[in-house]
């Protein structure tokens, strides 16, 4: 383990370039998931402290508006060269704050570099049309930015979240006011100060920490903010959502999934089962787009669990620190939560094929962690299939016919990813065609690229975060019409 950076003991609010303490003086407290240790104090952000860090935005607002596009993508480009060179304290902040092992947190940092270098290539080229309207008019449109975006981010990928919308909106000419999640503060508000150092004007990333109720509903409810974003589960979604319908303000929401995994007798079996593990542990289950709902044909499914099993068992749990396959997950909360659930699964009726226990050797006491848990006989009626866990929990449904398996996949509230194996190449394109499901994943159950879209169907979201398709949703579309 090494240590890389010191953790400050405490962490204030970041506006108008530098670190500002909370106007109410008060704090709270955030743990290290590996250890249950005390991480740092955090300032506990309300509406006076979103009030200064809007009026930051809206100035800031002003000086980022008066660079040229190629300026801002310059500045952009800049902070990913930043965040490369301090990869190292970053990813380790990373893994003390979530409990993702170092190698993913090193992964997570290069994926936030990588939207800030892909919007830095976009910023000078947002373009408009001309539009043959009329012979006596000149008709054009322009996309201009909004003004001050609000962001609340969740806890599963800090840095990359921050990353995600943060940098579009950076590249749209916007500023903003972000919140991260109360559980991991440390790398969205060190992410602030950097951009800062690479050039970014001040009051253009302001970064106000607290609870959701507190500083969260302050950003969404305040009316210097023109557009938001939010990133959670779809309960809060769906509240927050509503505060913005009533000051009728735009919102991009990416939400929650219970996304299919399927796999066709005609599979790579030893390649799916390989895929399936990946999907469902990966963060120790903590993604939105995991593919929990794993749909496996009849006549294959003996030998393919028996293969998901041996793929699971190299699945190595630890501290974070030592770089393990996957960590503990967030909190006590989120640890109580899957618990909950796996008991929910056996009292349905399902069969853990796998896991289902808290590990808690004397190494492992104090921290978060859960085995990977794999149910098997699962019905697409029962709560572990229509839930989201957000934990390393895989629910395997049985299926017979290809039309079955559409219908239990689609069959689900959410539609944020799907995936689905097979060696007959008409059958995955065709099935593709019917998933309804934001992204989904031929023979490789992986989200790749800053530059692919993403977002949900149904109640997984609303909006495209990633690539080019995310420009339309920071910027507001101004038609022209000039006599000529
Ligand atoms: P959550 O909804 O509880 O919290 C998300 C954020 O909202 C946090 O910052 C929280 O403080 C804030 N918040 C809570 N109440 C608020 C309020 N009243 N007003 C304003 N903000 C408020 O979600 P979570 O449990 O922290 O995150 C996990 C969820 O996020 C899962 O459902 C997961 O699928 C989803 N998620 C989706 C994506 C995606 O891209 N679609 C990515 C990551 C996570």
């Amino acid at each position: 383990m090494n240590q890389v950076i010191d953790v400050k003991e405490k962490y204030n609010h970041f506006i108008d370039g530098k670190w500002v303490e909370p106007i109410n003086k008060e704090y709270f407290e955030a743990y290290n998931p590996s250890t249950g240790d005390l991480l740092g104090l955090f300032a506990r952000g309300d509406a006076e402290d979103v009030e200064v860090a809007v009026k930051s935005a809206e100035e800031g607002f002003q000086a980022w508006n008066k660079k040229k596009p190629y300026e801002r993508g310059q500045v952009l480009n800049k902070i990913a060269h930043l965040l490369r060179e301090k990869k190292e304290d970053l990813a380790y902040l990373e893994s003390l704050d979530t409990g993702k092992p170092l190698s993913v947190s090193r992964f997570d940092v290069e994926t936030c570099a990588r939207y800030f270098e892909y919007m830095g290539g976009v910023a000078d080229k947002i373009l408009g049309e001309v539009i043959p309207a009329s012979n006596e008019h000149l008709v054009y449109t322009e996309r201009e930015p909004y003004g001050v975006t609000g962001h609340i981010v969740p806890w599963n990928g800090p840095i990359t979240m921050a990353g995600r919308s943060g940098a579009v909106a950076l590249a749209a000419g916007n500023s903003i006011v972000m919140k991260p999640a109360e559980q991991t503060c440390i790398t969205t508000l060190l992410l602030a100060e950097l951009c800062i150092e690479a050039g970014l004007p001040k009051g253009v990333f302001n970064v106000v920490t607290g609870y959701g109720s507190e500083a969260g509903e302050a950003v969404v409810n305040h009316p210097g903010i023109r557009k938001l974003t939010f990133t959670g589960s779809v309960k809060t979604g769906v509240h927050v959502a509503m505060k913005a319908a009533e000051r009728v303000v735009p919102i991009s929401l990416e939400l929650g999934g219970k996304s299919p995994n399927i796999v066709f007798e005609d599979a790579d079996l030893d390649a799916a089962a390989k895929g399936a593990m990946k999907t469902f542990v990966m963060n120790s289950g903590q993604i939105c787009c995991a593919g929990t709902r794993l749909l496996v044909q009849k006549n294959v499914m003996d030998s393919f669990v028996e293969r998901l099993i041996e793929e699971v068992q190299t699945v190595r749990v630890g501290n974070a620190l030592e770089d393990p396959t996957i960590g503990p997950v967030v909190s006590q909360e989120q640890l109580d939560r899957i618990q909950n659930y796996i008991s929910i699964g056996e009292k349905e009726g399902a069969e853990i094929a796998y896991g289902g226990k808290r590990l808690e050797d004397c190494q492992l006491a104090n921290g978060y962690f859960v085995e990977p848990t794999v149910f098997k006989n699962v019905t697409n009626s029962m709560r572990i299939a229509r839930e989201e866990i957000f934990g390393p929990v895989v629910s395997i449904i049985p299926f017979d016919t290809e039309e079955e398996a559409v219908e239990i996949a689609n069959d689900s509230e959410y539609g944020l990813a799907a995936g689905l194996w097979s060696q007959n190449i008409h059958r995955c394109h065709r099935v593709a065609k019917q998933l309804q499901a934001g992204q989904v994943y031929l023979n490789d159950y992986q989200p790749i690229g800053v530059e692919a879209p993403f977002g949900g169907y149904k109640k997984s979201g609303i909006g495209r975060e990633k690539g080019l398709e995310s420009i339309h949703d920071y910027t507001q579309l101004k038609t022209i019409i000039s006599k000529i």
